[in-house]
């Protein structure tokens, strides 16, 4: 099974409080986009990647298109962009720059295992509801999962969701494996990495700093 994957970085990053958006600020020596690019071009299991930005960049091996309003709207012309003959893909938010190597060694297998999948963690702490910061509940945690990206998706099953949503004008999605659920299909969770975190916020972004900074040696056993 051919495989590609698309990496979305065409978001404004407004919560960052940055004028340049949040995927092309440089994090060490490189733009936040280019770490997740680079782990996927030096991955034998994906033959084709396709990244989705506006701004103008030039990548070798790499197909480059422009984004859409939402994030569900880069997702979908990416996913468009891709040659007709793959059938896996895995979506990837640029703003995780610490994806592993590993992690797409497990959402392929899932792939050529048959199964859609999500790089998800458990939730470890205990969850409330509460409305206007009053506690309604505290909610069973033992069936709740944390979703990351990758997520990884059969091409036909991703295309014919967006198709359905656009028809049925679903609410926004927040992730992909969303529209496969509400479409009828089936997503399976695998092990996601806690280092694998979505830098959002200023405080994310240090932390992604000291992270960077760390000599390899420190590096935490996984
Ligand atoms: O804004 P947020 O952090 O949730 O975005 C997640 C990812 O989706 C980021 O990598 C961002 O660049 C991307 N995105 C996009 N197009 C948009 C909005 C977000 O590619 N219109």
């Amino acid at each position: 099974m051919k495989l590609g994957a698309v990496i979305v970085a065409a978001g404004r990053g407004e919560r960052l409080g940055n004028p340049i958006p949040k995927a092309h600020l440089l994090l060490g020596e490189k733009p936040l986009f280019q770490y997740s690019l680079d782990l996927f071009l030096n991955h034998s299991q994906i033959s084709e990647i396709v990244l989705v930005t506006n701004t103008s960049v030039s990548q070798e091996k790499v197909k480059v298109i422009e984004g859409g309003a939402r994030r569900q709207d880069s997702v979908e012309k990416g996913l468009m962009a891709l040659s007709p003959d793959v059938q896996g893909v895995l979506i990837h938010d640029a703003a995780r720059p610490f994806l592993t190597a590993a992690l797409i060694d497990r959402l392929s297998a899932a792939l050529r295992e048959g199964n859609n999948a999500i790089a998800a963690l458990p939730v470890l702490d205990t969850v409330k509801e509460a409305d206007g910061g009053k506690i309604i509940r505290t909610v069973d945690r033992k069936t709740l999962w944390r979703a990351q990206t990758p997520q990884a998706f059969f091409v036909s099953q991703l295309k014919e969701a967006f198709a359905m949503a656009r028809k049925h004008s679903w609410e926004e999605a927040t992730d992909e494996a969303f529209l496969i659920e509400k479409s009828g299909g089936t997503v399976y969770c695998v092990e996601g990495d806690a280092r694998n975190l979505k830098i959002t916020t200023p405080a994310d972004w240090e932390w992604a700093e000291i992270v960077i900074a760390r000599p390899k040696a420190e590096a935490i056993p996984g």
